[in-house]
This record gives structure tokens, C-alpha cells and sequence, in this order.
């Protein structure tokens, strides 16, 4: 009898997987292991509409129904602690094993933690989790000055939400701008003012930031701020790749997950997708709504033909902060200009290549623009920065 198709973890790439497989028409039996309790659902409202409060429920991936109708068999809540290949089994915290055909990881990644003093202390989060969220937005009901140790794009989101709640907030970031490893500093410069206009204290280039406690409240400093009390902190210093299962099963990993352009890895009968997997195209992983649901649905279509199209996708990915949308395609790379238009809906930035092609678009509040900019992504149309940066030039007329 098939063993079918086995997938470890329950987040938004194990979704679509899971979906592309049964829409694929793949028959045989989907297992499912995921060490959360819920269905798929969305992480990225977590630290938006969640913790401001608009959305006070889980934002399912799928419709009740329409998750029934994949007739999958869950483990849940269960971990997979190990994979044994030469058996092609899962063996899972209760014991179980799990035979599989085929093996989906897609085990997402988990919040990186300081040790010793900030670990198992009731004032201080991490959000990863809709459990990590309730507990947070717990947390906002009775804080009044809260502190945010990390000045990327989550600490950011979760410095806004809680500005819309009435909280005092601090950022306290080691590196001299925000998001550096993903923007131009004009960007970060912009982050910047945006939190100074809605009230947030900052402190860029920190130093090492020191926890200690003050009669039952968490107190920060840091080598350049002198420590102060706070009701909550959260701390949004980055993820861990949950990389341990393919590691130990000796799984080539680099950066995550070594995959090829359709998710597979170094054993041809284990995939992995989402934030776990290292794309070949560049080299890291990239912890993204649309890279966890784009590259799951192509590898899931590989696992049915091995023929399928290469996973193939420009990186994208977005944050909502106050009343700006901000929308992020393709990487920062050395060398190349920035060219900043400012314009009445929100500014662009367009990062050019020293071949005058575009390397990447930060867009505040303009979606429209984004979407031309994948095109002459697509093509590697050469561009005028005198053009980009005159608001009066339509860049339609660029389509
Ligand atoms: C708060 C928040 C806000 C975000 N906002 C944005 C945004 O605005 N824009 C954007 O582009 N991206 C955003 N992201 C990133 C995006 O949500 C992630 O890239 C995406 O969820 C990754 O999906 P995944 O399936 O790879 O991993 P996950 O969604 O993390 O799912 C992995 C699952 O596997 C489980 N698991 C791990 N190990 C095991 C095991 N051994 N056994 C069983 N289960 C296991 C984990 O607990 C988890 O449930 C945000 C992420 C967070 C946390």
C-alpha cells in the first residue's frame, strides 16, 4: 500500500502544498505534522491587524470547508523529531512512526532569542505564533510604556500597533538605520521619521542592550541609554531557520535548505518549502509571505511531475506600518544608484544597477508602481534616473 505523502509543519507553505497537491489530483493519502493546534492561517496579521485590534480572530489560510475538502490526516499538536531516511519514516514526538513516498519539510523558523536573564519571563515576548499574539495583545491591555529591542521589519509593525493602542514606545536598534540588511539607508531614514511623526523614541546604534529587572518590571539600557523600566518588551531581533530535522538527517544545508529550482533537496524524495528552504537563484533564504506560498505550489507540482516548471519569482514582500503600505521588490545590491521620486500618494526609491536596469523598488502607498516595476524587472529594461525621479514623467508611459 503507498505511504503517500507526508508534510512536517502546519504553516502557510504546508498549506499550499497540501492544496496544490489535491488540486494536482494527487489521490493517495496527505499527512500533516504540525506542532501548532490550529489550521493553516495566516502569520502576517499577526503583528498588525491583530495586535491593533481590527482583527480579533485567526485569519484562516483556507475556509473551513475548503480545508475539510483535502482530506488530510492531521498530527497535530505533534512534533517530528526525526526523519529516517534509509526507512522513509517520520518519527514523531508521540512515538509514531510515519511512513512517506515523498517528505515536504516546511518548518518555518522561530524568533532568535537573547539567553540567560531574557528567556521564561512573563514581560517579555516574541510573536510568531497566533499564541504569541494573544499574549501580546493581552500584554497591550495594561502597558503603558512598552520596549521593542529590534528595529527590523517586525519591530517596527509591532511599534506601530502599538502606538494605535495608546503605548508609549522605545526601539532600541544596535545597527545605525532600521531594516538595514534590506533596504538603502534613504528608506531606513524614511522608517525613521515615520515613527518620530507618530510619537515612537528610537535609539539607532545602541550598543549592547542590557536587561535587569525594576520591583517586577523589566528595565533596559543599553551602552549608550541609560536603563529605564518598562511594562512589556518585545523582541524582534531576527529568526532562527528550524533547520534541526534536515541537519540531523543529514540533508545538505546552506543557508536553509538546499533546493533545487522545484524544492528538492539533496535526497530526491524530500522537498522543503517556505522560509526553511535556500533558493539556489539566491543563495538564502527568504522569510516571505508570497516566497512561502509561490516556491510551496511549484515544489508541490514537482512532487506530482518531475517535469513541473521551475519555481521562478522576483522577491516581494510587504509591511504595513500606521497608514503606509510598504512594498519591497528585489534585494539591495552594492554598487548602482538610488533614485528617490516623491510624489503625492507616497515616495519611491528605485535602486539602479550600474547597467542602469533595476535591482530594487521600495514603494510607500503605491501598489500601481510595484507591479510596472516586475516588468522591467522581468525584461532588464535599462532606465533614466533623471526620468524616475520627475514626478511629472508618467511612469505608465514606461509600460
Ligand atoms: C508576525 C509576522 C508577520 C509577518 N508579516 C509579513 C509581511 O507583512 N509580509 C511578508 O511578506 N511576510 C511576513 N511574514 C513572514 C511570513 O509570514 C513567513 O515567511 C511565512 O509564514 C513562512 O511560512 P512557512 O510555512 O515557511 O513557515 P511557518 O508559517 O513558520 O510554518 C511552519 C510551521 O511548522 C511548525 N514546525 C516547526 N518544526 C516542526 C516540527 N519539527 N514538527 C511539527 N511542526 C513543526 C511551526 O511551529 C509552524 O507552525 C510575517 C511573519 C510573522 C511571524
Amino acid at each position: 500500500m503507498s505511504s503517500g505523502i507526508v508534510i512536517i509543519g502546519g504553516g502557510q507553505a504546508a498549506g499550499w502544498a497540501a492544496k496544490t497537491l489535491r488540486e494536482g489530483g494527487y489521490d493517495r493519502p496527505i499527512s500533516v505534522v504540525a506542532d501548532e493546534p490550529w489550521d493553516f492561517y495566516e502569520r502576517p496579521p499577526l503583528s498588525k491587524s491583530v495586535l491593533s485590534g481590527s482583527a480579533p480572530s485567526l485569519t484562516r489560510l483556507f475556509s473551513e470547508e475548503a480545508q475539510a475538502a483535502l482530506d488530510l490526516t492531521w498530527y497535530r499538536p505533534l512534533r517530528a523529531e526525526q526523519i529516517m531516511r534509509s526507512q522513509q519514516c517520520v518519527m514523531l514526538s508521540n512515538g509514531q512512526r510515519l511512513p512517506y513516498d515523498q517528505l515536504l519539510i516546511a518548518t518555518g523558523s522561530r524568533p532568535r532569542l537573547p539567553g540567560g536573564a531574557w528567556q521564561h519571563q512573563p514581560r517579555i515576548h516574541a510573536l510568531r505564533s497566533w499564541d504569541d499574539a494573544l499574549a501580546l495583545r493581552a500584554a497591550f491591555a495594561d502597558c503603558r510604556r512598552l520596549a521593542v529591542v529590534g528595529g527590523g521589519w517586525i519591530g517596527l509593525e509591532i511599534a506601530a500597533s502599538a502606538r494605535q493602542n495608546g503605548i508609549a514606545v522605545t526601539v532600541f536598534e544596535r545597527q545605525p538605520a532600521l531594516c538595514q540588511r534590506s533596504v538603502d539607508p534613504a528608506v531606513s531614514a524614511a522608517l525613521l521619521a515615520l515613527h518620530q511623526q507618530h510619537g515612537v523614541e528610537l535609539h539607532l546604534d545602541c550598543g549592547d542592550i542590557q536587561l535587569s529587572q525594576q520591583q517586577a518590571l523589566p528595565q533596559i539600557g543599553s551602552t549608550h541609554t541609560a536603563a529605564q523600566p518598562f511594562d512589556h518588551v518585545v523582541v524582534g531581533i531576527g529568526i532562527e531557520l528550524n533547520l534541526e530535522l534536515a541537519q540531523q538527517a543529514g540533508l545538505a544545508v546552506s543557508n536553509g535548505i538546499v533546493v533545487d529550482e522545484q524544492g528538492r533537496t539533496s535526497d530526491p524524495a524530500i522537498f522543503a518549502a517556505g522560509d526553511v528552504a535556500c533558493h539556489p537563484q539566491w543563495g538564502f533564504s527568504l522569510q516571505s509571505w508570497a516566497f512561502a506560498q509561490n516556491q510551496a505550489i511549484a515544489t508541490a507540482q514537482a512532487m506530482l511531475d518531475s517535469q513541473a516548471a521551475p519555481y521562478q519569482d522576483l522577491p516581494w514582500l510587504w509591511s504595513d506600518q500606521y497608514d503606509v503600505n510598504i512594498q519591497i521588490l528585489g534585494l539591495p545590491a552594492a554598487g548602482g544608484t538610488t533614485v528617490m521620486r516623491t510624489q503625492p500618494g507616497g515616495p519611491l526609491w528605485f535602486r539602479l544597477g550600474e547597467d542602469r536596469c533595476l535591482q530594487q523598488l521600495v514603494a510607500f502607498n503605491d501598489a500601481r508602481s510595484i507591479k510596472l516595476a516586475k516588468r522591467w524587472m522581468a525584461s532588464r529594461r535599462p532606465l533614466d534616473a533623471a526620468q524616475l525621479a520627475d514626478p511629472h514623467f508618467s511612469l505608465m508611459s514606461l509600460r
